[in-house]
């Protein structure tokens, strides 16, 4: 398959830029759009000589930014109030499920995703047809199934591994399928019987094979951690991100500050399980803590200094895709800074996914732009109303 035809070039214009790395936001601003590729962003007096030739796009009252970035779905679930049974059976149909839940999060402004579990390849083949131009949807960096123990979280996402020459293998096995990153369940889950959700499953030897063998291959590692005994170990091990980490201590908020790891909290999980009409009871008895616990955690987290990366974990129980602007609220008020947040959904996740100029409105970096209506950094909720989304420099929303 060969890509799309390279875009006509086009000039946005609005009353204010976030180019994604935090900086606060330039005034009177203008984003020229080149060849799929940022060519200028910044102040519109300083637009290039030529700049005038090109078809102008004006947003009164919006704010221009990288298009967002949701470091945690699972494309071919959609959000039903029983995980298990919302995952379709057959392969193909989990794979028009993944293009739906995909074309759903272009559609609020999401145009790189990180799929952190399905049974087989289909995120991984959505992203493939994104890249052709085949299927409309954000990137996708997929981690295949995520790697669980016998007795673990999430089975039917996943695929069992016990001891550490299984680790290996199965690291091997995900990276055949298209993975470019791994998932790892280091600790029960909230919706699966079996472990508990805060105890520990694997063991320190098991994960630091694992972690081992992905980096080897040049692959990042994902950790699902919700009690602070999984927390540490998947840490010690040396993943690249915590997923939930609900349950976190001084030692845990330590080796995340010693290793660089991103802490990717999914406010959104608990909110849909617990808000969610339909949700079995067993599963928001297992959840209530977790969330109370969450909000003391992520705030001591980002106090220290940890940093955050947007993850909605989309598709679990009441949680439809294209939510990660409402996670990003949820962040803002639990105590991170509101240029951080945007941050954490823009530059921060996507050095994470391993492609940093999808997250930063710099001259070079790809043109992925998301044009919210509202002042973003005096109100955030304005994030959950796209008015325009550019790809690669093409008009796509
Ligand atoms: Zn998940």
């Amino acid at each position: 398959m060969t890509g799309p035809a390279t875009p006509d070039p086009v000039v946005l214009r609005a009353p204010r830029l976030l180019d994604g790395t935090g900086t606060p936001p330039v005034g009177d601003a203008a984003l020229l759009l080149e060849g799929g590729r940022v060519a200028y962003a910044g102040p519109a007096a300083g637009l290039p000589e030529g700049g005038w030739r090109v078809p102008d796009l004006d947003f009164p009252g919006a704010t221009i930014l990288p298009g967002l970035v949701d470091a945690h779905v699972h494309l071919v679930a959609s959000g039903g109030p029983d995980l298990a049974a919302d995952v379709p059976r057959g392969e193909a149909e989990r794979t028009l499920a993944a293009v739906a839940n995909a074309r759903r999060q272009l559609d609020h402004g999401v145009t790189l995703v990180r799929d952190l579990g399905a049974p087989g390849a289909e995120a991984a083949l959505v992203g493939r047809a994104v890249e052709a131009g085949a299927v409309a949807g954000p990137r996708v960096v997929a981690s295949g199934p995520a790697v669980t123990m016998t007795g673990g979280h999430i089975p039917y996402l996943g695929r069992i591994a016990d001891g550490p020459d299984a680790m290996r293998t199965a690291v091997r096995a995900n990276l055949a399928l298209g993975a470019r990153c791994i998932k790892v369940v280091a600790t029960g889950g909230v919706l699966t019987m079996g472990v508990a959700p805060r105890e520990p499953a694997y063991t320190q030897p098991e994960l630091d094979a694992l972690v081992d063998e992905a980096h080897r291959l040049g692959l990042t590692v994902a950790a699902h951690a919700i009690g602070e005994g999984g927390v540490a170990a998947a840490l010690r091990a040396g993943v690249d991100s915590i997923e939930h980490g609900m349950f976190l201590d001084e030692a845990a908020i330590e080796l995340f500050l010693r290793t660089g790891a991103r802490l990717s909290a999914t406010f959104l999980a608990p909110h849909g399980i617990l808000g969610g009409p339909s949700v079995p009871g067993w599963i928001k008895d297992r959840a209530r803590p977790a969330a109370e616990a969450q909000v003391r955690s992520f705030r001591a987290a980002v106090k220290a200094g940890v940093p955050a990366v947007a993850g909605t974990d989309a598709g679990t129980p009441d949680n439809p895709h294209g939510g990660v602007a409402r996670e990003v609220a949820f962040m803002v008020d639990n105590g991170l800074d509101v240029l951080l947040a945007v941050r954490a959904a823009t530059a921060e996740a996507a050095d994470l996914l391993g492609v940093p100029d999808r997250g930063v409105l710099r001259r070079g970096a790809a043109a992925d732009v998301m044009v919210a209506d509202g002042d973003v950094a005096a109100d955030i909720t304005a994030l959950q109303r796209p008015v325009a989304v550019f790809q690669d420099g093409r008009r796509v929303v």
